[in-house]
């Protein structure tokens, strides 16, 4: 763990993201490449992508020039959203793909998101190699007659665009109205058209390609989608639906307008998957409300939790499908829904139809549907400390009674309610987060580990 820490210099758990021209520069997006280059060797070919960030052409030129340094072909996708490359990585069968995005950041910023072969971003102990590569400057470079080529894919967003429509039944849209904002970024190629392909009516706000996001931010938050809220309820919309800026992730407002939280959202589209697929099993981290447990029970299905993050709920959902086990959905509280049925990674589009598929199978507004679901109230703290494997050792005595998940950090279940105490793996700190239908029992679980702790404290 420790060690792994100290080898990832530029990688965090989604690639590479900094402030353009500070410390995210083609020089550096030109190592990188170097150095994926490298591992994969001459002859491979790669597929590279960007959302609409002003410093997108920059650094996709120096990674366009890394791969073909080292003898890669480059096939060009330009302006496509992560799910859309990453699904072209599989279908091509290509042997990688460089997205460069900075995700829901602020638009000074950039990154860089590596796509191993099978679509997934790239793990861990495979990041750690490429770092190693970039540190000791061991790149390949390949000699004159054996340069990569360089292609584009012009039809790169409607493969994707046709991949998801076929999902789904003919024509289940039809009658149905949606809002559709994609902030400005690459999903406005993509989701409006995804939908309008499934017969729903679609209205679209901040629908240019624009990096400089000039009405909300990449991240979608309620305040930043109060516009959508609004053309939601003006227009008699079924929902409304927003991206953040490279669209792996969709977080809705309800037809009321209403921000909708994500684990409701993720527990919403995993009941369409289980009401479909009785006994099969759902994958999400163990900091994911009860509420998506409690629904795939209500539908016969089981649900395996991981660590926290989408690279291991995707990377878990692969493993339990290799050993046989029905996996349909998975996916985070944070608005990242994966769809085994499509692909292995988060994909918001994806999202946006099944929300309509959902709304059109039940035929009641979404409102209805939110209000049938088990109410859960979860309370969430962060602590400062440097004493997180002590706070960890503590609480695993102090629940030894009660049933205890190691896996990434401790989930502890105690009667009707359960609790995370997970200490981050960057800053000095520890997430507590606690969840109970009964609200005052989530609120005592906080109080007494906040009491248990106190001593271990900043
Ligand atoms: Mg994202």
């Amino acid at each position: 763990m420790e060690l792994a820490k100290l080898e990832k210099q530029y990688f965090g758990t989604n690639g590479v993201r900094g402030v353009t021209g500070v410390d995210m520069t083609p020089r550096l997006a030109l190592e990188i490449a170097e150095a994926f280059g490298t591992m994969l060797g001459p002859g491979t070919t790669v597929g590279l992508g960007r959302d609409t960030r002003t410093s997108g052409p920059a650094l996709a030129a120096a990674v366009r020039a890394g791969l073909l340094s080292c003898g890669c072909n480059v096939i060009d996708f330009d302006i496509v959203p992560t799910p859309c490359l990453q699904y072209l990585v599989l279908d091509h069968h290509l042997d990688g793909g460089v997205m460069i995005t900075a995700s829901h950041n602020p638009p000074e910023y950039n990154g860089i998101k590596i796509i191993e072969a099978d679509g997934t971003e790239m793990g861990d102990e495979r990041t750690v190699q490429l770092e190693q590569i970039m540190i000791h400057r061991t790149f390949i470079t390949a000699p004159w007659d054996k340069l990569g080529s360089e292609s584009s894919e012009p039809n790169a967003r409607e493969l994707y665009i046709s991949a998801i429509v076929a999902q789904f039944p003919k024509d289940c849209g039809h009658g149905i109205t949606i809002v559709v904002d994609p902030g400005n970024g690459p999903a406005a190629a993509t989701t409006p058209e995804i939908l309008r392909r499934l017969g729903a009516t679609v209205h679209v706000i901040n629908e240019t390609f624009d990096g400089t996001f000039p009405r909300r931010l990449p991240e979608p938050t309620a305040e930043g989608l109060a516009p959508l809220s609004a053309q939601v309820v003006e227009t008699g919309a079924a929902f409304g639906v927003a991206h953040d800026g490279d669209a792996d992730r969709a977080i809705f407002v309800d037809e009321q307008g209403r921000f909708m939280d994500g684990n409701i959202t993720l527990g919403l589209v995993a009941s369409y998957f289980c009401h479909n697929h009785p006994g099969s099993v759902v994958v999400t981290p163990v900091s994911t409300s009860g509420l998506v447990e409690a629904i795939a029970n209500s539908h016969g299905c089981t649900t395996s939790y991981t660590v926290v993050g989408s690279i291991y709920a995707a990377r878990t959902m692969r493993k339990l499908m290799e050993e046989g086990q029905p996996v349909i959905i998975g996916g985070e509280g944070n608005g990242g829904i994966i769809y085994p049925v499509h692909q292995f990674c988060r994909d918001g589009g994806m999202s946006a139809a099944t929300m309509l598929g959902l709304v059109a199978e039940r035929n009641q507004p979404l409102s209805a549907l939110i209000a049938e679901l088990p109410v859960f109230t979860m309370y969430q703290e962060k602590c400062k400390t440097d004493r997180a494997a002590a706070i960890t050792t503590h609480m695993k005595e102090y629940f030894k009674g009660c049933p205890i998940d190691t896996r990434d950090g401790i989930r502890i279940t105690r009667s009707g309610a359960w609790a995370l105490i997970r200490p981050s793996g960057t800053e000095p700190l520890v997430r507590i987060y606690t969840e109970s239908k009964d609200p005052a029992e989530a609120k005592q679980l906080m109080d007494e580990i906040l009491g248990e702790i106190s001593g271990y404290l900043k």
